[in-house]
């Protein structure tokens, strides 16, 4: 057990995904420095990725047990011999999937699809190697230096938790189709929960001229239009070819297919939603209009750093989306219950940094 400093006394368990709406903490071995790029971390800011709604509703292929989490902030622990860029006490993003920096898909800025522990592989999935969840006490860090971004002291460990996964995710969607219609009036179809938010706050701080945004969830868009969207609970025939950038974040076929009809000749349409098996998409509007259109799981890595620089410049909020702080013992109960982005904290060990709204 890691007892350095002796801060650290307690058993290392991990977040456990045991059933539908069941999580449990179990114990588990400490994880140790193996090699001398690693790290182990100690997250203390730990969010859903909207999957695990998903997952812990019992509503993916995913089969139970496993460790759940893949967003998290932490402080670091331990670091390898080769380790340069953090050090023990460093506030950290942690990125949903080990990226070694050095193959050719990590060269190219492609660290989903990183090999060093199967493509698949990923932390809180039960994809490729066993890494782990970003709810666990302790998490090893496989390639420290090429994975770990620091996190300012002026920025709230709570507020950006999510720069593993969704809030980058959304930043590099939105900027597929931005980048090609810069200042273009934007289109956000949410609903699977966080991720069509963070997609507003991202197209405006991109440039976007304005974002309208639909969802039927009315939580959802009074969050949205705190963030500056225009809010609709439906879908709006005078939307017809008047966008030129739409992203869909929501699962519902029908949705989708009319996510198209927004578009504006030589539009661009990202998907930030997981679909486990094909859909129809309307491929003569497509052929007809030009129409460009992109999905894939977020290499989220080399955009952490742009994305904690818009929040420290005050472009992005990310605070406004997280929806319930809960003390980091509680998580079994506290995840279970629907909450749209709910953070597991607790107070650090290794930092002198102090998280505001959570206990001593
Ligand atoms: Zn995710
Ligand atoms: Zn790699």
């Amino acid at each position: 057990m890691i007892k350095q400093k002796d801060e650290r006394t307690e058993q290392m368990r991990e977040l456990v995904y045991v059933g539908r709406r069941t999580l449990e903490w179990r114990d588990a071995a400490d994880p140790t420095i193996q090699g001398d790029r690693q790290a182990v971390v100690r997250p203390i800011a730990s969010t859903t990725c909207d999957l695990d709604h998903y997952i812990i509703a019992g509503h993916t292929p995913f089969r139970p047990p496993f460790a759940i989490g893949h967003e998290c902030v932490a402080e670091v622990v331990d670091v390898g011999d080769a380790v340069a860029t953090v050090t023990r006490g460093d506030v950290v993003v942690v990125p949903w999937k080990p990226s070694c920096g050095d193959c050719a898909y990590c060269l190219a800025g492609l660290t989903a699809s990183c090999e060093a522990y199967g493509m698949a592989g990923a932390y809180g999935v039960p994809l490729g190697a066993d890494l782990g969840g970003l709810f666990s006490d302790l998490v090893l860090v496989p390639f420290a230096d090429a994975m770990l971004v620091v996190v300012p002291d002026a920025l709230d460990p709570i507020a950006v938790a999510s720069a593993s996964d969704n809030l980058t995710d959304a930043y590099i969607n939105v900027h597929k189709g931005l980048d090609r219609h810069p200042g273009a009036r934007v289109l956000v179809w949410g609903g699977v929960g966080s991720l069509g938010l963070y997609a507003v706050d991202q197209a405006l701080a991109a440039g976007a001229m304005s974002v309208e945004y639909i969802d039927a969830n009315p939580a959802r868009r009074a969050r949205a239009a705190s963030l500056g969207a225009a809010v609709h609970e439906t879908y709006d025939d005078g939307f017809l070819m008047q966008f030129p950038v739409v992203v869909c974040a929501t699962l519902k076929p029908e949705e989708f297919r009319r996510s198209f009809e927004a578009l504006k000749p030589g539009g661009h349409l990202s998907s930030l939603s997981i679909f486990f098996e094909d859909k129809p998409a309307p491929f003569w509007e497509m052929y007809m209009r030009d129409i460009t259109f992109s999905t894939g799981r977020p290499s989220s890595r080399p955009h952490i750093p742009h994305v904690l620089d818009l929040c420290l410049q005050g472009a992005l909020h990310p605070e406004k989306v997280v929806s319930k702080v809960i003390p980091w013992e509680e998580a079994p109960a506290g995840l279970v219950e629907p909450s749209l982005k709910p953070v597991v904290a607790r107070q650090p060990l290794y930092s002198s940094r102090r998280l505001q709204g959570v206990g001593a």
